[in-house]
């Protein structure tokens, strides 16, 4: 499988008249082409950040990109200048966010929003882009495209203004979507037909999706692959059968304990005890260690080392690193 993103070493900071916050500290994972990779983790741990700067949107100053690179096809968009960062958002590369109506604009048609991409940068006619924008409302499954091409924001309901949204992102043939929460402003069914939307589109178009989101039941639904966040870290990495049935970090371990369970008679919801860790200072050792049932003494002094546990499975956690622990152990002694 070709890896059509590769993120290495990521470190973003933001600096406040507080300190500097470590918002991402070191991210390593790939894309492969057309699956979907669902990052995962509390509100904090990351997770938008990281997706922000491979678009490069983090606001520089306060935010800044301090190390690492993004190959995206083998280009590093960390490297790029804003100017041809604007030649490639939206185009090769484009991003949906949580809530649909602050992405539309309430004073244009769907028309005018869904061809605007499509005219600035694929130089087409009026009327190859009326075609594309209705080919593309098909797609999203909004009925009577050439009629409501006409309508505004207002006169479509929260579910399609969000198809809207998705359809918009789409419509210059990007290789790589990025959705972050987008479902979270949705209400239960209709956050399902979006979900088989994106299956949909992803197996329509071939695009690869990146899943930003905090919710473990979207995640089951779409994900090929999940990676973990914690505390501006990736702790673990899985196939999606990999994360829910042999989870290894007890952080997502806890995770998954948090989520209701239909299928057990008594659901019951077991929060994990505490709060992720200061990122001003963050700790220089495993940062789940004040919340974790199973730290030892080594925990909070070394950062574990990423483990292979299969081709797709990593984690890091010294209960999973018999040599390095034992090295550790002498060490200390
Ligand atoms: Fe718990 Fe230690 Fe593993 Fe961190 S490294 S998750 S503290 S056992
Ligand atoms: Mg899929």
């Amino acid at each position: 499988m070709e890896k059509i993103l590769k993120v290495e070493n990521l470190h973003v900071t933001f600096s406040t008249y507080g300190g500097t916050v470590k918002a991402v500290r070191g991210v390593n994972f790939h894309l492969n082409e057309g699956e979907t990779l669902a990052i995962v983790g509390e509100s904090g741990c990351g997770k938008s950040v990281t997706s922000n700067a491979i678009m490069r949107l983090i606001p520089n100053p306060p935010g800044k990109i301090t190390n690492g690179s993004i190959l995206f096809k083998g280009q590093d968009l960390a490297k790029y200048s804003e100017k041809k960062m604007r030649s490639i958002r939206g185009v090769d590369i484009s991003m949906i966010f949580q809530d649909p109506m602050t992405a539309l604009n309430p004073t244009l048609t769907i028309g005018t929003q869904l061809m605007e991409g499509l005219r600035q940068h694929k130089h087409v006619s009026g009327e190859e882009a009326k075609d594309k924008a209705i080919e593309m409302m098909d797609l999203v499954g909004i009925s009577n495209p050439e009629e409501r091409l006409k309508q505004y924001p207002h006169q479509f309901s929260g579910g399609m203004r969000q198809r809207i949204v998705i359809a918009i992102a789409l419509i210059c043939e990007p290789d790589l979507l990025i959705a972050d929460e987008p479902t979270t402003a949705l209400d239960v069914t209709i956050q399902a037909q979006i979900l088989e939307l994106f299956e949909k589109i992803q197996n329509t178009t071939g695009v690869s999706i990146i899943l930003i989101t905090h919710d473990l039941g979207v995640v089951a639904k779409i994900a090929d692959r999940i990676a973990v966040m914690y505390a501006g870290k990736i702790i673990e990495t899985g196939t999606k059968r990999e994360i829910f049935y042999e989870p290894q970090h007890p952080y997502t371990k806890g995770l998954l304990k948090s989520v209701p369970r239909l299928d057990l008679k008594e659901a019951r919801l077991t929060p994990i005890d505490g709060t992720p860790p200061d990122l001003f200072s963050p700790p220089v050792g495993c940062p789940f260690t004040a919340r974790c049932p199973f730290a030892m003494e080594v925990c909070d002094k070394v950062y574990p080392a990423n483990t292979e546990l299969t081709g797709s499975h990593q984690v890091n956690c010294w209960l999973q690193d018999e040599r390095a622990k034992q090295l550790l152990e002498a060490a200390i002694k």
